[in-house]
């Protein structure tokens, strides 16, 4: 056995029982009583801020007073109605710069409804009794390709299949899920949540799982739009962005998502090698993900390096005490200049910065930290265009996901114009679903 002490990347730092302790749940479910006196704090208000607030747009006041007269099923339906994700996003969502932040009583009183823990009470009820509290309309004769099997795909092809046609959705990789299953935190979504959610959403029925397919390798986007009526592209940024610094080709420079990716498959979390010294890259929620999780696993210091301010990092305030709360030392105004190592790395050297009239620049002063190990969480990149317009980086679309081509769609990540949070995936994945399904009946 190591310990957090032992140098270098190794595996076994912490016991079995303290990493079983560090990776459980980090909101502990609501029972019953709970339940209804959170849900007692609700003002019901008329034009509810919160509604507003929530990218998937679910009337929460109603849910939450069907949670408040003893109908948990009946908010659930209320939730999956708009967001049939919903059971991640209560756990997943930043509600503290969503519906919790435009909560009435959080401007009033500091402390807003617990919106999130209230949605999860909900959805855990009726997924935990393995209903799927909707039936399919009459088979439209229609066949819809959905590419991306993640937020974005599956609520495209859940509502998809609710208004009638078939659905046939490739994916990359050997489980659905997407980013759910394979890089959000693993102490957001324990127990095999994300897999329990795709197996119960395609219980639905109409919605064939092709695992392993890759767009531009396996099949191509003239075949789909050839053999389909209609193509949902919702393939996320699966490519990472480089370091471009020196000595970043060392070993022990990782990039964040594959060491989060390896996390949330391993069997055994002891078993996943992890620095003494980790610095990450970014500032970002991938970001504070990879920090906290190597935290969790034992390593000693472990440090986020971000090259602008506090208020500029894109993981919230909450995000950011959270990384504090575990121990994760926060770096601002200091940017990558070097990797030094023999070999693997050792140390890495970051230059201060400065920010004149939004411009960021060196400031010439420098600080070494030890770091035997090194993730880069800098953005993430698409992989394939398909031949598609772009707008910037990212999938041109207009309206609910229509893309330059006609008969193609697409939504989350991969798609312009979101914010890449799951909710939002959610939301897009479903307004595609709808207009297709108004363009293929030919209302439009
Ligand atoms: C580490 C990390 C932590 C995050 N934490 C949070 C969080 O706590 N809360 C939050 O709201 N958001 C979080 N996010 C963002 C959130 O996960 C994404 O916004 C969301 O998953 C986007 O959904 P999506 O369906 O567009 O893409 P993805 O979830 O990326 O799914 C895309 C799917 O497409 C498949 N695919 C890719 N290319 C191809 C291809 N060529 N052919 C076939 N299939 C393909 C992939 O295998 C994948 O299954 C996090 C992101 C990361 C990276
Ligand atoms: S803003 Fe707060 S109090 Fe008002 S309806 Fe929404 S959750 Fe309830």
């Amino acid at each position: 056995m190591n310990t957090p002490y032992t140098p270098g990347i190794a595996p076994q730092r912490l016991s079995a029982d303290e990493l079983y302790e560090n990776f459980t749940d980090l909101h502990a479910p609501l029972d019953h009583h709970e339940a209804a006196v959170a849900a007692d704090r609700c003002y019901f208000c008329h034009d509810a801020p919160c509604i507003t607030a929530c990218p998937t747009d679910i009337d929460i006041p109603l849910f939450i007073r069907q949670i408040a007269t003893g109908t948990p099923e009946a908010a659930a339906k209320t939730i999956f109605d708009m967001n049939i994700l919903g059971g991640m996003c209560a756990r997943v969502c930043p509600t503290e710069d969503l519906c919790e932040e435009a909560c009435v009583r959080e401007l009033a009183e500091g402390k807003p409804v617990e919106i999130g823990r209230l949605q999860r009470y909900a959805t855990d009820t009726v997924m935990a009794q393995g209903k799927m509290p909707f039936v399919r309309a009459a088979p439209t004769g229609h066949k819809v390709a959905v590419v991306g099997a993640g937020p974005a795909g599956l609520s495209c092809a859940h509502r998809l299949a609710v208004l009638g046609h078939d659905v046939v959705v490739f994916d990359a990789m050997p489980k659905p899920g997407g980013l759910n299953e394979y890089g959000i935190a693993a102490y957001k979504t324990t127990e095999d949540f994300a897999a329990r959610e795709a197996d119960w959403l395609c219980s639905i029925g109409g919605i064939e799982i092709r695992n392993e397919m890759v767009l531009g390798r396996d099949i191509a986007l003239d075949d789909l739009s050839r053999d389909f009526s209609a193509v949902f592209l919702g393939m996320g940024l699966g490519g990472v962005n480089a370091l471009s610094v020196e000595g970043d080709e060392k070993d022990g420079v990782k990039d964040a998502v594959s060491f989060i990716r390896d996390l949330r498959q391993a069997d055994d979390l002891a078993s996943l090698p992890v620095g003494r010294n980790v610095v990450v890259i970014g500032g970002g929620m991938t970001a504070v993900d990879a920090a906290v999780q190597s935290k969790l696993l034992g390593a000693q210091q472990v440090t986020i390096a971000y090259r602008r301010g506090r208020d500029a990092m894109s993981a919230s305030r909450y995000e950011q005490d959270l990384a504090a709360s575990m121990g994760v030392n926060l770096l601002f105004n200091a940017q990558p200049k070097a990797i030094h190592g023999n070999g693997a790395a050792a140390e890495i050297e970051l230059e201060f910065t400065s920010t004149d009239g939004g411009a960021l620049a060196g400031t010439g002063e420098t600080i070494r930290l030890a770091a035997d190990q090194v993730f880069r969480a800098i953005g993430q990149t698409l992989t394939s265009d398909s031949g598609l317009d772009l707008n910037g980086r990212k999938i041109a679309v207009t309206d609910a996901g229509r893309t330059s081509r006609e008969g193609v769609w697409a939504g989350g990540d991969c798609a312009s114009g979101g914010d890449d949070l799951t909710v939002t995936a959610v939301a897009e994945g479903r307004d595609a679903a709808i207009d297709i399904h108004a363009t293929l009946m030919g209302g439009k």
